[in-house]
């Protein structure tokens, strides 16, 4: 027997919780939605009432929800071993994992390091960067010790990935607690940051970038990107030829590249990989949102062997990279991956997002026919709707306008779970949503922006 009822659930929720990235003084003034259960593209509340996700439940589920071949695979892990710890010992899932990532990434990263969220595997990128400069042909380049960062960039919300990153909101309330970064600006062409106007802007801010390396790199241990798409910064798109070229210049300044692939890994652009695009091949890589097909908490950082190779040394000489959470390398976590990279290979999803992807271009066109829809960026199965209070004028939203809050309020009204950043309205569909399913969203996304920016 259960021991709660659903009113029960809502009042405990707005009494013990407290929210990710929520105002809990405005969250506990509307009735939270509970979710139950899931089944495909949708979400089941404690009402029995069906949502569809639109926000792959933040970015992560790749073939739906309750899926029979993860489902088994975790069952069938559990019913050997929870957890062992990687810290002097190793596990079977694990040393499986890590052999399949090194096959699927872009030739040439080929050791594998655990952890548990996108926040740690940059963290973990971050630090290997710097250390491996420090202990390079002898302390030859230990005065390589910043980082190039992105405006606009998210990287994770511990301390240096929030270092790392460039969203004002999120980001300015720590800056005392932070390291110093050198930034570039975001290749953000609807609101450039260097004024200018399409097309030529791609290369112009591929140019900022070399005037900076060519200053600072005796100084730069390593430049981090979102390759392709800077998620959580609204979905800006970076023009092509832009990451191809931030990987030349790195390799000219002696700089090393940590690609951020937590969000657009595992074929949410496309590819398996967003870097593929390009064919680039970072030093350092960082992955984990879409890993476990949205399972459960995993991560890794791969890194390229000449990297690897900075760290080896006998016990006396002190190079080991002193770094390790207590659940890395989870054998059920790894388990969720496996199964998760083998569906993606079995039901050759990343050859049927094409189709998707089309559909979802298309969709979109007709979004720029309403009053407050300013922009519109898309790669992949991702998007994002930028509303703005002028179109004209580009004038945006302000933030006590709230306005994604209210789209997204409605969209719930009608079944549809999405999840604004900021002013930007994001779709962010799982990998295996059907059609008709996609054309329900878009319909809803529609309807809801229409209604409330009027
Ligand atoms: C979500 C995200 C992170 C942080 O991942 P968490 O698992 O939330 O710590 C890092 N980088 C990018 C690009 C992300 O989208």
């Amino acid at each position: 027997m259960k021991n709660y009822t659903s009113e029960l659930l809502e009042q405990w929720d707005r009494e013990y919780i407290w929210h990710p990235f929520t105002q809990m003084q405005e969250y506990i003034k509307d009735s939270p939605l509970v979710v139950e259960r899931g089944e495909g593209s949708y979400l089941i509340d404690i009402e029995g009432k069906r949502y569809l996700d639109g926000v792959s439940s933040l970015w992560v589920t790749v073939h739906g929800h309750n899926k029979k071949d993860l489902n088994s695979a975790i069952e069938e892990q559990l019913n050997k071993i929870a957890h062992s710890t990687l810290l002097g010992l190793a596990n079977v899932p694990s040393i499986l994992l890590a052999k399949k990532l090194v096959e699927i990434t872009p030739p040439g990263l080929n050791k594998v390091f655990y952890s548990d969220s996108g926040s740690t595997a940059v963290e973990i990128a971050l630090k290997i960067a710097f250390q491996y400069w420090k202990q390079k042909d002898g302390g030859a380049f230990s005065k390589k010790i910043r980082y190039i960062s992105m405006g606009e960039a998210y990287h994770g919300d511990t301390i240096g990935s929030v270092s790392v990153g460039g969203m004002e909101m999120f980001h300015d309330i720590f800056r005392p607690l932070l390291f110093d970064c050198v930034h570039v600006p975001a290749p953000y062409c609807y609101r450039c940051p260097l004024g200018l106007a399409k097309p030529s802007c791609g290369m112009a801010c591929a140019q900022a970038v070399e005037e900076v390396m060519a200053k600072s790199h005796h100084e730069i241990a390593a430049m981090i990107i979102e390759p392709l798409v800077q998620g959580a910064a609204g979905m800006i798109v970076a023009p092509e030829g832009y990451l191809r070229r931030v990987r030349e210049l790195c390799s000219r300044y002696n700089i090393l590249l940590i690609a951020d692939e937590v969000a657009v890994g595992f074929g949410r652009t496309g590819k398996m990989f967003a870097c593929e695009h390009e064919g680039v091949t970072p030093d350092l890589m960082c992955l984990a949102k879409g890993i476990t097909g949205g399972y459960l908490p995993l991560a890794a950082t791969l890194a390229t062997y000449e990297v690897y190779q900075a760290f080896l040394g006998t016990h006396s000489e002190c190079k080991t990279f002193f770094h390790g959470h207590t659940y890395t390398g989870n054998p059920v976590a790894c388990s969720a991956a496996l199964a998760n990279i083998k569906l993606i290979e079995e039901e050759r999803i990343i050859g049927g997002l094409g189709e998707k992807i089309s559909f979802l271009e298309q969709g979109l066109k007709r979004f720029i026919g309403l009053a407050h829809v300013g922009d519109i960026r898309q790669k992949g199965l991702m998007a994002g709707i930028e509303l703005v209070k002028n179109k004209g004028t580009k004038e945006p939203y302000l933030w006590e306008d709230n306005i994604g809050h209210k789209v997204i309020m409605e969209a719930r009204k009608n079944g549809l779970v999405i999840r604004p950043l900021g002013n930007v309205i994001v779709l962010m569909p799982l990998l295996s949503m059907s059609i008709p399913e996609l054309d329900r969203v878009l319909d809803i996304t529609y309807h809801s922006i229409a209604k409330i920016t009027g």
